[in-house]
């Protein structure tokens, strides 16, 4: 049976080991608060190939519905772990030092 834990579930209320077995749910959770690391990419580079969308675990990687193209990173979903920088074929994504996206960063989008 699908089951979505608040962000309040206690730790005897969870699957036993924490185990959440119900597939893409990543939208459910708010994991931002992990990162000490953040992605940056590189806008002149990327070619919009969109794998670090395919990637990414937690669905953090925006994009706009109707063009399919590359919109930004989530703040509220992103929690730092490199996989989009390590898949980028380019690599337009560099991993900076810091929780917090900037708004002068390239590549960065206010949008979740
Ligand atoms: S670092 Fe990249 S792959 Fe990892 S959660 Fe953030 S956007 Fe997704
Ligand atoms: S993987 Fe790299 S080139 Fe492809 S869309 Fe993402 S940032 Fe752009």
């Amino acid at each position: 049976m699908s089951r979505v834990y608040p962000p309040t579930a206690k730790w005897h209320e969870m699957e036993r080991a924490g185990i959440i077995p119900q597939a893409g749910n990543a939208e459910e959770y708010t994991v931002g608060g992990w990162r000490n690391e953040h992605p940056v990419r590189d806008n002149e580079c990327c070619i919009d190939c969109l794998f670090c969308w395919i990637y990414c675990p937690d669905n953090a990687v925006n994009i706009k519905d109707e063009s399919v193209k590359y919109q930004g990173f989530s703040a509220d979903h992103c929690k730092g772990c490199h996989i989009c920088a390590a898949v980028c074929p380019k690599d337009c994504i560099t991993m900076v030092p810091g929780g917090e996206f900037s708004p002068d960063e390239p590549g960065q989008s206010e949008e979740e």
